[in-house]
């Protein structure tokens, strides 16, 4: 008899063994059938409402499963590599999650007839080291010479991947847009310079790029309407500064005996405003923005001098026009001299839908631009900025990197190939393996047909056949039902996508297959479980 080992505390919930590998498994199973139907131009979109009662409709891997507030430790994997690939290359987060699951899917009938999970993962790792390579040796650069091959690449970029999303009808008229965005961007292409603004109303076409910085008007006071409302070649002085009479009777105690010394204190108020407000007026600004409030009394001296201010402006806002337009943000009006002024070569504000627009224009610094989109319900705004994120995201990528392939099933179809062929030359279990991950890769031309509800196995026969033959850009043909060279029919998708997809994916699927127990300590100030105890969970393999 051995006595008891009390080794964790009393209420860990302990599973292990292949029954818990099976169980993870399958929950990764159900994730991935709950983005499935999404993937593709005719994928569905998902409305997810949360505890809030703020519905969302996306179409995006990645938000959804954010939303979705997985709680099962291993399924949450699948929740990483969504959000690492929205994060890494903005696209594909549905194929990521997708190709993981397949993975683990084709893999499992092998972990429950007892092969060793190390076994598997060396396969997996074999098989993807083969894709990688096959990626690199299909990807088709783009020569970068000529702007105009340049753009049309990257237009066709920017249509494939809104091509799945609700905004695909406009596809064409964005897919300019976000291209003219992102080449008015500087070498490093840094995102947070491309401003996006939502304006309920009106139709997405009318949507539009304005090449510099814009916001929408602040709050404003009495007064403001005399001021100018645009300027040529304009300074504007970027200030942190509050310009409004305190009430500082609400802050302080003051005891005055009769009414000439409270009216001193007035005045010693009025005097501290009007020589911050005669300071800027001196460094020579036509436009003044700040992030705290701008009062009525300033508001009318700036006016009664010609100049536009804007009190309140939102911190991203004042920071991307100081990065467009130079200058500094200052905290107080002792320094503001010409030289921290920001510059740029027109300022105006124009109506736009329901709702005023301060807009900056020629800016000599950094290159930003700024979308300002239309379109109706909030929701439906909301899924735009998303997809038109991922696009922006998908250009930066190929102008980084400028190989593409073809998309529409045709790379994954190439890659299972090769991993067949590959397979047939080896012995052993390994060979089964590596057949079964090629058998996974043909998740996303399969996935893509059921959603357009064409018939699968139909046309992944035909694809099967023309890859054999070498027809290695075929995929599938989504307005036609059929199957068609993908690369001529511009589906193109810059192939750092697919090596970032299958990359995560493959390490989701190692990592989930090298887990084999799983130990959750009690919720603190949670009863333990009721007769609880070592015995029970250990060793028995009790799925989670
Ligand atoms: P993800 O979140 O993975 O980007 P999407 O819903 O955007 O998911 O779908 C992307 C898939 O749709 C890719 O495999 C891509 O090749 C395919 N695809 C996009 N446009 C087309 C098209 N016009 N014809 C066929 N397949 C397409
Ligand atoms: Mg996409």
């Amino acid at each position: 008899m051995q006595p008891q080992i009390v080794l964790l505390k009393e209420g860990t919930d302990t599973s292990q063994g292949k029954p818990q590998l099976i169980s993870n498994i399958n929950a990764c199973q159900s994730i991935v059938d709950a983005v499935r139907t999404t993937l593709g131009p005719r994928g569905m979109d998902k409305l997810i409402v949360n505890s809030q009662g703020k519905a969302t409709i996306s179409n995006d891997g990645a938000t959804i499963m954010k939303l979705l507030d997985i709680v099962h430790p291993a399924a949450k994997t699948l929740v990483d590599i969504a959000k690492s690939q929205d994060a890494e290359v903005g696209d594909g987060t549905t194929s990521v999650v997708l190709l993981a699951g397949e993975f683990l899917k084709q893999v499992k009938p092998f972990i429950e007839e007892g092969v060793h999970p190390r076994i598997v993962i060396k396969a997996i790792r074999k098989a993807l080291q083969l894709c990688m390579e096959k990626i690199n040796e299909m990807a088709v650069r783009i020569e970068k010479q000529s702007k105009e091959e340049q753009r049309t690449l990257l237009e066709k970029c920017a249509a494939t991947a809104m091509s799945s999303k609700l905004i695909h009808q406009q596809k064409d008229f964005f897919s300019k847009i976000v291209v003219d965005a992102v080449l008015s961007l500087d070498e490093l292409l840094p995102l947070n310079m491309i401003g996006i603004k939502k304006v309920a109303g009106g139709s997405l076409e009318e949507s539009q790029l304005v090449s510099g910085v814009a916001f929408k008007k602040t709050f404003s006071y009495a007064g403001f309407e005399m001021a100018p409302k645009s300027y040529e070649k304009c300074k504007i002085a970027l200030l942190n500064i509050e310009l409004e009479l305190k009430a500082e009777r609400d802050n302080a105690e003051i005891r005055v005996d009769n009414v000439k010394e409270y009216q001193k204190v007035v005045d010693a108020e009025w005097q501290i405003l009007y020589n911050k407000l005669a300071k800027i007026h001196e460094s020579g600004a036509n436009v003044v923005l700040s992030k705290l409030p701008i009062g009525d009394v300033a508001t009318q001296y700036f006016a009664d001098r010609n100049m536009f201010c804007a009190g309140r402006v939102p911190d991203e806002d004042l920071k991307r026009t100081m990065k467009a337009c130079g200058g500094a943000v200052m905290t107080t009006a002792n320094d503001i001299k010409p030289s921290v002024l920001g510059f740029c070569e027109r300022f105006e504000e124009r109506q736009v839908g329901g709702d005023r627009f301060n807009l900056f224009q020629g800016c000599p610094n950094a290159k930003t631009s700024t979308l300002i989109l239309r379109g109706g319900a909030e929701q439906f705004l909301e899924e735009t900025e998303r997809s038109l994120h991922d696009a922006i995201m998908i250009v930066r990528r190929t102008i980084k990197h400028d190989s593409v392939v073809a998309g529409g099933g045709a790379i994954e179809m190439e890659l299972s190939k090769v991993l067949r062929d590959y397979s047939r030359t080896i012995a052993g279990k390994e060979q089964l393996l590596i057949a079964a991950i090629a058998k996974g890769l043909e998740v996303i031309p399969r996935q893509l047909c059921d959603n357009a509800g064409f018939d699968a196995t139909n046309i992944l026969n035909k694809l099967r056949q023309k890859h054999a033959q070498g027809g290695q850009w075929f995929g599938v043909d989504i307005t036609k039902e059929d199957i068609s060279d993908n690369f001529e029919q511009c589906v193109w998708e810059p192939s750092i996508i697919k090596i970032n997809a299958l990359t995560a994916a493959a390490e989701a699927a190692c990592m989930i297959l090298s887990v084999d127990e799983t130990i959750k300590s009690p919720k603190a100030g949670e009863p333990p479980m009721a007769g609880g105890g070592m015995g029970m969970g250990r060793g028995m393999g009790r799925p989670m």
